[in-house]
């Protein structure tokens, strides 16, 4: 079973469902040729996909072109169903950082034929996502930089300032359609950089004050 941890105040949850938000960000949606939608595009991540900091992100054999997309991840700690945005960060438990690995080409395969993406953003080892801060640690989660980096070059560099669709609206958007329980995990978008890792590449992904990940992949 895989566990989110918030260091801090000795809690463990659980890893429920993974909601993951798309083209959250309006530069990246420019960059994949995606138009910026009017509501948030949404996706689920199996827990199984998760992975730990100093764990190895491995490539599927059926794909060419796996690419990161460094992201805030929010924790669900308490439940809530069709909360109102005023009311939505009550139930943030923490924050950490995440990628959203994704295999570009199997995505784009599928988009064109209209079926859906488990298989290029669930697989095995396609979350990396690290400890949780307590949430009354974050002042403001819309004014923090997102950064990754491959082999120490960087890729990404953005501010979650930048995001369409901000926190209390995705948890009550999200919350409107499934019920979101303690252990779930909301990722919320990428910023502009999304590139291809390959076997042996090193990616950091880092959100000062919230979490750093040192991600190999195989
Ligand atoms: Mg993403």
């Amino acid at each position: 079973m895989k566990t989110a941890k918030i260091p801090a105040s000795n809690q463990e949850f659980p890893i429920g469902k993974i909601v993951c938000l798309a083209r959250n960000y309006a530069e990246h949606a420019r960059e994949l040729g995606n138009e910026t939608p009017a509501a948030p595009v949404l996706f689920m991540k199996p827990a199984s996909s998760v992975i730990g900091d100093g764990e190895a992100v491995r490539i599927p054999a059926y794909s060419q072109e796996c690419h990161y997309e460094v992201e805030l991840a929010v924790l669900i700690g308490k439940q809530c169903r069709a909360v109102a945005p005023d009311r939505a960060l009550e139930h943030v438990a923490g924050y950490g950082v995440a990628i959203d690995m994704t295999l570009r080409d199997v995505q784009n395969q599928l988009k064109a034929k209209g079926l859906p993406w488990e298989i290029a953003k669930g697989f095995d080892t396609a979350c990396p996502l690290s400890a949780f801060v307590p949430a009354g640690a974050v002042a403001d989660p819309h004014a923090l930089n997102l950064k990754l980096a491959v082999n120490g070059e960087t890729r990404q560099d953005g501010c979650s300032a930048d995001m369409i669709h901000r926190v209390p609206q995705i948890i009550a958007h999200i919350s409107a359609i499934f019920t979101l329980e303690p252990g779930d995990v909301i990722l919320t978008g990428t910023p502009a950089g999304v590139g291809p890792v390959r076997a042996g590449d090193v990616m950091t992904a880092e959100i000062v004050t919230v979490g750093r990940l040192t991600i190999p992949v195989t």
